[in-house]
């Protein structure tokens, strides 16, 4: 049986994704003594990002340029990461539960018909035979999972599955691999996209999020100064987006984004199981609230009955006095 792991990395404006090297952690985590191959795809030069995939754990590279990956589709991945599969034949194959993740695996899973684990948020090991964790029910509970025929293919969580530490002395192969990418039916020719200031939602450490008792948009400028001062990233509930005092691409939920963030604070949140979807695996989670009885309170670690207007000014003051 073949001990490689193909690790699939994503990158946003030129930078890989932390969640690519969380993967390498993973494949790491499913067989220790794999060879870890970062798989890295986009139309320019990948050759700083497949040394950076070395330092964080993987032992070797395979990059592919071409045209038609300067954007993602599912279609132009897909033929790559299919041909790359065939002649690597890898024991187990690791991605990022991203937006790409989410839509690309189930493809190859499917063109491949071997099952796949997604959304894994940790990793054991029971003998040889790697376990995953993963949430169901909306975060409400949690199963185990193996996948006991064929390749073990999953996409990991993001901010779940710690990355290695970054050794710069590491050395491995960097193959360029000449693959036509062709016959798509779809072709991006350009991604326009919404101006987005700050730090990324999805791989902030601190996230904080305002609910509809925020009252407004500029109910929301607190929260942007907090976060700033926290190094993080502002978020909100459906009920903040659909009263139009954010942007939906802030929404956090089951229907939003899911964030796993090292502190999680919920401004004026009653704590909806679909909000909760989203967030009830951050590692730390405060509450502001007026009511005592919201149901945030029950699966906050610390919380604050109080009105959001005098209490979240009060802890931007209390930080910058730090
Ligand atoms: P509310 O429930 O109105 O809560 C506002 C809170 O603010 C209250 O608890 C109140 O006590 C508090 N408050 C008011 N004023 C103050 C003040 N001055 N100081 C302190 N506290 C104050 N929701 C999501 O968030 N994400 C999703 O992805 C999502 N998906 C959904 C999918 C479906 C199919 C459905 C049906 C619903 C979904 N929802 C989602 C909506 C969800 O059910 C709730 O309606 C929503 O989360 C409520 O948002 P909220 O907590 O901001 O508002």
């Amino acid at each position: 049986m073949s001990d490689k792991i193909l690790v699939i990395g994503e990158s946003r404006d030129g930078a890989l994704r932390n969640v690519s090297f969380e993967a390498i952690a993973a494949a790491r985590k499913i067989k220790e003594d794999a060879e870890v191959i970062a798989l890295l795809l986009s139309d320019g030069s990948l050759e700083d990002q497949a040394q950076e995939m070395i330092s964080y754990g993987a032992d070797r590279a395979i990059t592919v340029t071409h045209d038609h990956l300067k954007h993602y589709t599912s279609e132009g991945y897909g033929q790559v990461v299919l041909q790359v599969i065939d002649e690597e034949s890898p024991y187990g194959i690791v991605m990022g539960h991203t937006a790409i993740g989410k839509d690309l695996t189930p493809k190859i899973a499917s063109r491949l018909e071997i099952g796949l684990i997604s959304d894994a948020t940790d990793i054991d090991l029971d003998g040889d035979q790697a376990v995953f964790t993963r949430p169901i029910y909306s975060g409400k509970a949690f199963e185990k999972k193996v996948i006991k025929e064929g390749i073990v293919f999953a996409t990991v969580r993001p901010n779940n599955i710690a990355m290695l530490e970054k050794d710069d002395s590491r050395t491995g192969e960097i193959e360029v691999k000449d693959i036509e990418v062709k016959d798509l039916r779809t072709i991006i020719k350009e991604v326009l996209r919404k101006q987005s200031e700050g730090v990324d939602m999805s791989e902030a450490n601190v996230v904080i999020a305002g609910g509809r008792g925020v009252k407004s948009a500029e109910g929301f400028n607190p929260l942007y100064e907090l976060a700033e001062l926290l190094g993080g990233a502002v978020g909100a509930s459906r009920g903040a987006c659909d009263a139009e005092y954010c942007d939906y691409s802030l929404q956090i939920g089951q229907t939003g984004k899911v964030i796993t963030p090292d502190l999680y604070i919920a401004v004026g949140i009653s704590g909806a199981i679909q909000h909760l979807a989203g967030m009830s695996n951050s590692k730390v989670i405060v509450a502001i609230n007026k009511d005592p009885e919201a149901n945030i309170f029950n699966i906050a670690d610390y919380g604050i009955v109080g009105d959001l207007f005098e209490v979240v000014p009060q802890l931007i003051e209390e930080i910058k006095q730090q």
